[in-house]
């Protein structure tokens, strides 16, 4: 059998990976889902929305059964800016790992282009690691990572991670002569 892409440490993932998988562009979206908490508190709503410096971050805390994939897509497509970038952290553990997964597969119809970030605590099973291995492997899952038991802490420290490695790059300016149309006076 061919060996699968191994999990990363979550201390190594924090200081090495995760300042690569950060875009230069002008802005980014980071999802952060997880059926456990984000960090040790409790938030009010169940979809947290920050924006700031041209980082939106949405978290998803303590997702139920059935909010996972509606609640999810549905808030990613309406309060996300399709043109930026988007980094996804799914903590995909053992109780909900069919819906954690499936909401992967879900956010990469919804964006082909995200960077999936899976991380899971070793009470996963040798079968679902495995599985979110062979993710890494055909490339829908950029890096898998390894995480406190529950993923709480390694959710938070994901997300303050990506603020403190973001910078906003300067938007692509677009060098284009006028073409003789675009200055003709189209009137009214
Ligand atoms: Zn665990």
């Amino acid at each position: 059998m061919p060996l699968l892409p191994a999990f990363i440490p979550s201390r190594d993932f924090l200081q090495t990976v995760l300042p690569g998988l950060i875009p230069a562009k002008p802005s980014l979206t980071h999802v952060v889902a997880s059926y456990n908490r984000i960090g040790t508190r409790r938030y009010a709503r169940p979809v947290e929305i920050v924006r700031e410096n041209e980082l939106t971050t949405l978290l998803f805390p303590e997702l139920t059964l059935g909010r996972i994939q509606s609640d999810v897509i549905r808030a990613v497509e309406s309060e996300s800016d399709p043109s930026a970038p988007m980094i996804a952290t799914v903590y995909v553990g053992v109780r909900l790992f069919v819906e954690m997964m499936q909401l992967v597969m879900f956010l990469l119809e919804s964006r082909p282009d995200a960077r999936i970030v899976a991380i899971a605590c070793p009470c996963i099973t040798i079968d679902q690691e495995a599985m979110i291995r062979r993710g890494v492997q055909a490339g829908k899952i950029v890096v898998a990572a390894w995480c406190d038991c529950g993923g709480s802490l390694m959710t938070r420290d994901i997300r303050r991670a990506v603020a403190k490695n973001w910078t906003p790059a300067e938007a692509d300016v677009q060098i284009s002569p006028l073409s003789p149309e675009s200055s003709v006076d189209l009137g009214a």
